[in-house]
């Protein structure tokens, strides 16, 4: 695990200086023998960044701290996830596919969007599905400064607590991008950092069959999957052709005979089989 305080912006701004400057007295005949040390070091430091913000950008890795993308389990359950709700009438309609099918998921709710639509937050966790934190105004993390990213998940919190009466024990950055920092944020409070193992880009709305066949070709025992009942803050994009796609998954994946459940279920079972973040 890579910890520091320093944000991935400045480390990637450290690099591109030395890349400046090595390149500059590279270019000057300068540092370049018994090799040219300058321009390696340049390349050295590109190739670094490079990897630096991959992990900070992957689902699935651990360089910044853990995050639970997936279980590793043998049992065939399957978590459905939600994110950037409540957003009318799209989390009623999701709500109601879910409902339909007797499938548990659980909703990654933006602040703001909670504290617009404070009725769609109780239901969903009347219907018993989980809510989890996807910040208060749906910001890529990595631009903002430590407290603003502390304020962004704490005034989430204070808003779901309020509505529901429980704060949620879990958490998802938008776009799941994390540096060292906002990870330690998360681990300040106790927050599990949940990404996910299978995308359908459905958000980019590539129609009902690409959605559902991304999800259906993809998915494993253990699968997160990452849908969107929302559009960020935006909150213009229909997403009807998630929730058609939401039905097609169902369908398929229980008569492949998976069984749907929440994040915390699936969290749980990684626990009970030993098996590591
Ligand atoms: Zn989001």
């Amino acid at each position: 695990m890579f910890e520091t305080n320093l944000r991935l912006t400045s480390i990637l701004g450290l690099l591109t200086v030395v890349v400046v400057i090595s390149l500059f007295l590279d270019y000057c005949r300068l540092l370049r023998r018994p090799a040219r040390i300058g321009l390696w070091l340049a390349i050295l430091c590109i190739l670094a960044g490079f990897a630096l913000t991959l992990q900070a950008v992957l689902p699935g890795n651990h360089f910044y701290g853990p995050v639970f993308s997936e279980a590793a389990t043998q049992e065939r359950v399957v978590a459905l996830t939600f994110d950037d709700g409540p957003y009318p009438p799209y989390t009623q309609q999701t709500l109601a596919v879910l409902k339909e099918n007797g499938v548990p998921a659980t909703f990654f709710l933006v602040g703001k969007n909670a504290e617009k639509h404070p009725e769609l937050v109780a239901q969903i966790v009347a219907e018993g599905h989980q809510i989890g934190n996807h910040t208060y105004s749906h910001t890529d993390l990595l631009k903002l400064d430590r407290a603003q990213v502390a304020a962004e998940v704490d005034k989430t919190q204070q808003i779901l607590a309020t509505i529901t009466g429980h704060a949620p024990e879990v958490v998802r950055p938008p776009h799941g991008f994390r540096d060292a920092v906002i990870m330690d944020v998360m681990a300040e409070r106790n927050l599990t950092v949940v990404e996910w193992s299978v995308m359908c880009r459905d958000w980019v709305n590539p129609g009902v069959e690409a959605i559902a066949s991304r999800a259906v070709s993809k998915v494993k025992s253990g699968s997160i999957i990452l849908l969107h009942d929302g559009d960020g803050v935006a909150a213009n994009a229909s997403r009807a052709q998630t929730i058609e796609a939401t039905r097609r998954i169902i369908h398929e994946l229980k008569s492949q005979g998976y069984r749907f459940v929440t994040v915390n279920e699936i969290l749980k079972t990684t626990a009970k089989e030993g098996a590591k973040l």
